[in-house]
């Protein structure tokens, strides 16, 4: 495979930012005897079509930064810019549309629907957009047959390994082509051969699409397969390393 085509050189050259998040704070409990304060005015700009890693100790803001981008919670200060709008500015209605369109989620516990099955789970999102339930079950399983899940597509999520489980929960996410995709430790559970294959997967995306992905990783190989790591300690950014790095493979 060609490794720059002229359309990735084009991208490339026209990096414009996909997010901007300027002094953001987050306090649990405000105002409280037991408030965490822990997000500590963090700044982050990330480009379309970037690929990046979050890594930190446990209960640096990690899990709290990407609910703040994916705004499954209020934050208490700061602007959060995503795709030109200030999110702040968004009605809780319009909001909720705004990040069906814009934000895709593979939390590391699955949140699959256990009635469903496989297919049934990755082509709902499709079918909330209203896409025609015809092309929304082809479309389900041409994404499910390439993370090797083609033999599995009518099994319900309790008859499905971990790492099966994990590899419908990342079809489900990426299935509409949101324009900034959030993981959680999304190969948490998975084993290093299929850790590879959902990196591979995420890496192509990225490339075909121009997605951008911001993914937390305790994992030092998944995070070298991304562009850049961000590290994070006490509720801030405490240093950007960036790649290639040495163990990063071919897409
Ligand atoms: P990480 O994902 O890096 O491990 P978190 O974002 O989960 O860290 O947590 C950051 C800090 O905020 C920790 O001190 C944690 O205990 C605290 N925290 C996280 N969620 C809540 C919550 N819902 N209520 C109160 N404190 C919380
Ligand atoms: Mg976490």
């Amino acid at each position: 495979m060609e490794s720059v085509t002229s359309k990735q050189k084009e991208n490339a050259a026209t990096k414009e930012p996909i997010l901007e998040i300027n002094g953001l704070h987050k306090r649990y409990s405000e105002g409280k005897s037991n408030e965490v304060h822990a997000i500590r005015g963090l700044d982050l700009t990330v480009n379309k079509g970037d690929m990046m890693a979050i890594m930190g100790p446990s209960g640096c803001g990690k899990t709290t930064l990407l609910n703040m981008i994916g705004h499954l919670d209020r934050r208490s200060e700061g602007t959060i810019v995503i795709n030109n709008i200030d999110t702040a500015t968004l009605s809780d209605g319009k909001m909720t549309n705004f990040r069906r369109d814009n934000i895709g989620f593979i939390f590391q516990l699955f949140n699959l629907f256990p009635f469903l099955s496989a297919v049934e789970n990755v082509e709902t999102p499709l079918l909330l957009k209203g896409i025609n339930s015809g092309v929304a079950r082809e479309q389900a399983k041409m994404i499910l047959r390439e993370l090797g899940m083609g033999d599995r597509l009518y099994h319900l999520p309790s008859e499905l390994s971990g790492g099966q489980q994990q590899r419908v929960a990342v079809a489900r996410a990426l299935i509409t082509e949101p324009a900034i995709i959030l993981g959680d430790e999304p190969t948490g559970d998975l084993d290093s051969t299929t850790s590879a294959d959902v990196m591979h997967l995420f890496r192509r995306i990225n490339k075909m699409n121009n997605q951008t992905l911001v993914l937390v990783t305790h994992n030092r190989w998944i995070a070298e397969q991304c562009d850049y790591i961000v590290h994070m300690s006490d509720g801030k950014i405490s240093r950007v390393e960036q790649g290639p790095f040495t163990s990063q493979e071919e897409a």
